[in-house]
């Protein structure tokens, strides 16, 4: 049995990107080094998918958050979406 707040045995943590809009400067490293997960919108500010970060991807996403000048690139632990309580009522 595990304990509240660790991870089973065995199990991965899933990481996702994140990108602090006000500390990014649009230097675009990021965009450069990951383009799998993150392109630029039309000011050059990162665009990141959603989502967990693949783990064939993990090493490209720790250096995109080493490498960001301004330090606006977060790696943080994935938060699955909690169901939507209101529309299951509604629809059950
Ligand atoms: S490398 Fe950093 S500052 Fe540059 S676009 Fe990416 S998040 Fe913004």
């Amino acid at each position: 049995m595990s304990q509240p707040g660790r991870q089973p045995a065995g199990s991965v943590r899933e990481l996702e990107l994140r990108v602090n809009p006000i500390a990014c400067d649009a230097h675009g490293v990021c965009i450069a080094l990951l383009p799998e997960l993150i392109t630029a919108d039309p000011w050059g500010y990162p665009v990141i998918r959603p989502g967990p970060v693949p783990l064939r991807l993990l090493a490209l996403a720790r250096r995109a958050v080493a490498d960001c000048p301004t330090l606006a690139l977060l790696l943080t632990e994935h938060q699955q979406q909690q169901p939507d309580r209101t529309r299951a009522r509604r629809q059950g």
